[in-house]
């Protein structure tokens, strides 16, 4: 089911063809209506106390106005968004970069790598968010297993033949992010694991 766009204009032009075409594969999961759908307004992440961004846009199943839907609501993402996620892509992949595959001296402890890629000042969140990237270790292996693996422009790829991580605690998740970037044939030079992920596979990344 269709649930990440890259652009708000494409995400609002699905919503438009949901409203003038058969989209008998866009299925509500409460009561299997495929053609009560309607805009219910933009979601919000907050930026600042006193700003926000766009993260995407929520769709009712109507069960107003004589529509027989369920009335339940389903959010439709930017990519560049992690669901229930106060930051986004950007920062969950510098998160990622910082501490896996940083290539000084001195590795990032989880906190470190938490406030370089998010600039809060407490790193309380840092083992959680290692904890959500640890527990979609079964989903990126399940949806990749029977794929040939691709080796991709990255900069992963150098660390992914498994002689240089006995020095890190974390080296079966980064060589699992490493070979992930690969299969999706990810240039993470120039592209965002995170957002390439749920684009092409319509999961959140975490
Ligand atoms: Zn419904």
């Amino acid at each position: 089911m269709t649930r990440f766009f890259a652009t708000l204009q494409q995400l609002e032009h699905f919503i438009r063809a949901l409203r003038w075409q058969n989209h008998s594969t866009f299925i509500c999961p409460h009561c299997s209506s495929c053609d009560q759908w309607f805009s219910h307004g933009f979601q919000y992440k907050p930026l600042s106390i006193d700003s926000q961004t766009i993260a995407g846009k929520r769709l009712i199943c109507s069960n107003r106005h004589g529509h027989s839907g369920c009335g339940h609501t389903f959010r439709l993402y930017l990519s560049t968004r992690i669901p229930h996620l106060h930051y986004g892509c950007a920062q969950f992949f510098s998160f990622i970069l910082a501490l896996f595959f940083n290539n000084t001296d001195l590795p990032c402890t989880v906190e470190q790598a938490y406030q370089l890629a998010t600039g809060a000042n407490n790193p309380r969140h840092a083992w959680r968010w290692l904890a959500k990237l640890r527990s979609q270790l079964p989903l990126f292996r399940s949806l990749f297993f029977d794929r040939p693996a691709v080796v991709a422009n990255n900069t992963f790829t150098a660390s992914t033949d498994g002689t240089e991580h006995t020095d890190n605690p974390h080296s079966l998740l980064k060589v699992s992010v490493a070979q992930l970037s690969q299969q999706l044939h990810c240039d993470t030079n120039t592209h965002n694991l995170c957002t390439v992920f749920q684009h092409q596979t319509q999961n959140r990344f975490v």
